[in-house]
């Protein structure tokens, strides 16, 4: 019930403004966003790296306005591409980009997009990295596969995400399992109406099992992004029975959600990644963590009161 008013809220200029000003939000905050900048979060990548895991980094920011703020958001990335070679962390970090922040919502925003990310692309490519696309709402997807496509005529490493809540999504996973592409595939976190996805917990959970089957079964690599003790489980048996061995796929979890997990998985053996976000502009990135579990807005909102 609280989900679609708190994802509602997401696209709020006036609940933006109130979130963003509430005393005790930055406590709640932190436990999602690893830092405001690039210096914030080398630490992470730092400490993530002695625990066995990987990375991939998203410096937040969505629903930009501006060409001006689509470059800054190339920038960012591209400064972050620089810290990581200086550093020798290329090979254990990669990046999250949402195509929004790279213009794809502007006039000519597809072109946009693409002439933003590119660069982007090319300097992971250049450190030993790679990126991956996210998934938004699905007004973005013919646009986000479209690129995906294009970019990896000359990057085949580049990923994409597929959302297990799309009805779409079953045809889109046979045709990226058997391009051999790098595929996550998560539950889905936007507000998706009736007509394009399912509703129903379960119906999106046996969905996720299914397409999960699909790229197990593919020429792809798999990247298993869930929380779900019980999908998680599937789907180790499912890359078992399609002779996957343990690098042949990969799981990816959230900054700050389930960290035990994390380890237990690197401690098993498995490729374990931990979704990065840092940036000053994460409030969407923020209610979506609110939206998928009802005790964070508990938490949020006695933050709020206790501050006061
Ligand atoms: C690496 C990664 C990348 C993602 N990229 C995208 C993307 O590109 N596009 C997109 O639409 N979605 C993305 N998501 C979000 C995803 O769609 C789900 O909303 C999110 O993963 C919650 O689903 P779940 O599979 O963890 O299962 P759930 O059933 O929601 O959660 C299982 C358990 O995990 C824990 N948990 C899950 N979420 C939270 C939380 N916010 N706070 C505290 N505990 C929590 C709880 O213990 C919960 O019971 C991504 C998720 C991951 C892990």
């Amino acid at each position: 019930m609280l989900a679609p008013l708190i994802l509602a809220a997401s696209r709020s200029d006036k609940m933006r403004s109130f979130v963003s000003a509430a005393p005790g939000t930055k406590q709640v905050v932190d436990r999602f966003i690893a830092g405001e900048s690039v210096d914030d979060v080398v630490p992470v990548i730092e400490d993530a790296a002695a625990k066995g895991l990987e990375v991939t980094l998203d410096v937040v920011g969505e629903d930009i306005t501006t060409p001006e703020q689509a470059s800054a958001a190339r920038d960012a990335y591209l400064e972050l591409v620089g810290r990581l070679k200086e550093l020798g962390l290329g090979t254990r970090a990669e990046m999250s980009v949402k195509l929004s922040m790279f213009g794809q919502a502007l006039e000519g925003g597809h072109e946009l997009a693409l002439a933003n990310v590119r660069p982007v692309v090319e300097a992971a490519a250049a450190i030993g990295t790679t990126v991956t696309l996210d998934a938004e709402d699905h007004t973005t997807l013919d646009s986000m596969f479209a690129i995906h496509e294009e970019l990896r005529k000359d990057f085949p490493q580049t990923g994409c995400v597929i959302q297990a809540y799309l009805f779409r999504t079953e045809d889109d996973a046979r045709r990226l399992a058997a391009a051999g592409s790098r595929v996550r595939i998560v539950k889905g976190a936007y507000k998706e109406p009736a007509e394009v996805a399912f509703q129903d917990k379960a119906e999106i959970d046996k969905a996720y099992v299914r397409i999960t089957r699909i790229l197990m079964e593919g020429d792809g690599y798999p990247m298993i992004g869930s929380h779900d003790p019980r999908l998680i489980s599937i789907a180790q048996e499912l890359a078992r029975r399609a002779g996957r061995k343990l690098d042949e796929y990969e799981f990816q979890m959230l900054y700050g959600i389930r960290s035990d997990e994390h380890l237990r998985l690197a401690a098993e053996g498995h490729r374990m990644r931990v979704y990065t976000a840092y940036g000053t502009d994460w409030y969407g990135y923020f209610m979506r963590r609110l939206a998928e579990k009802p005790a964070n807005l508990l938490f949020f909102g006695r933050s709020i009161l206790t501050k006061n």
